[in-house]
């Protein structure tokens, strides 16, 4: 295991709950951003989509003393023959290259004994791109990691795509725990039906640009929000455009503040306690 490096001493004051700072798109400046973040009193938790992402996601999580996590899972789109996606995997990577990964509770097991693993993710279901055999492995995919996590009692991260009701009808049935939607899109009788199960909702920058967004935002209690990046997708206003990195959360929590008319002292604090409580965070 790499010494650790002794980081900020910053408090933490914010957490992106969903970032993907061990994909190819920081390959160049990886250290730069992480210390960025962390240096402005933003904890990372990283969310991974396949094996060797979530390797890299436990692996950063062993090179800083606090303030960077993991999540470890298989993103729905990784269940078959899957899109090339450059700021993931890197260039040179075969389009197509994937012939899909199956769920191995063993190796995720491993990992989800770190203490800072926090939780199994992103997981879910992805309707958006359908082949024939899609729904079948995605959901075999899913229930096999809803097990583990009703097994290490670690909270699910969702990656649900026009999809809701079929993963809520799953959730209900077999999830034990809760966790946290991922980029929310779903209609507000969805929102409170993953309420209902105990999840919290995560908004990306999209809240700063998309006004569609803004009644969601108004409907789901501060007690259940949280606010992530997705980075490198989706930077929020002023970066559009630009590739999105974790300190950028910061602008995604004040416009929170902003649409529910509160001030960014008291959203700041109950969202950072909201992430304590639903991840378990050491710090
Ligand atoms: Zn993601």
């Amino acid at each position: 295991m790499p010494k650790a490096r002794s980081n900020t001493t910053v408090p933490f004051r914010r957490v992106d709950i969903h970032a993907h700072t061990q994909f190819a798109a920081f390959e160049a400046d990886r250290k730069a951003v992480i210390e960025r973040a962390l240096s402005s009193g933003t904890a990372i938790i990283n969310a991974s989509t396949k094996l060797s992402t979530s390797r890299a996601a436990v692996a950063l999580t062993q090179e800083y003393h606090e303030g960077v996590y993991a999540f470890v899972g298989l993103h729905p789109i990784h269940t078959t023959a899957s899109f090339h996606d450059e700021q993931e995997l890197g260039p040179g990577s075969q389009p197509f290259s994937s012939t899909g990964e199956v769920f191995d509770p063993a190796a995720y097991r491993t990992m989800l004994a770190e203490p800072k693993v926090l939780g199994i993710g992103e997981c879910g279901l992805d309707y958006f791109h359908l082949a024939d055999d899609t729904k079948a492995k995605q959901c075999a995919a899913f229930s096999a990691q809803i097990a583990l996590a009703n097994e290490t009692g670690k909270p699910l991260m969702l990656h649900i795509r026009e999809a809701y009701d079929d993963a809520l009808d799953i959730l209900a049935t077999e999830s034990k725990v809760a966790g946290d939607v991922h980029f929310f899109a779903g209609t507000i009788e969805q929102a409170k039906r993953f309420l209902d199960l105990g999840f919290t909702i995560s908004f990306t920058g999209v809240v700063t640009f998309a006004a569609q967004y803004v009644p969601l935002v108004e409907y789901v209690p501060l007690s259940m929000i949280q606010a992530e990046t997705d980075c490198p997708y989706v930077a929020p206003v002023p970066h559009r455009g630009k590739r999105n990195e974790p300190s950028y959360v910061a602008e995604i929590v004040a416009r929170i503040a902003t649409i529910k008319k509160l001030s960014l002292e008291t959203v700041e604090t109950a969202l950072l306690e909201n992430a304590r409580r639903v991840w378990r965070l050491p710090c």
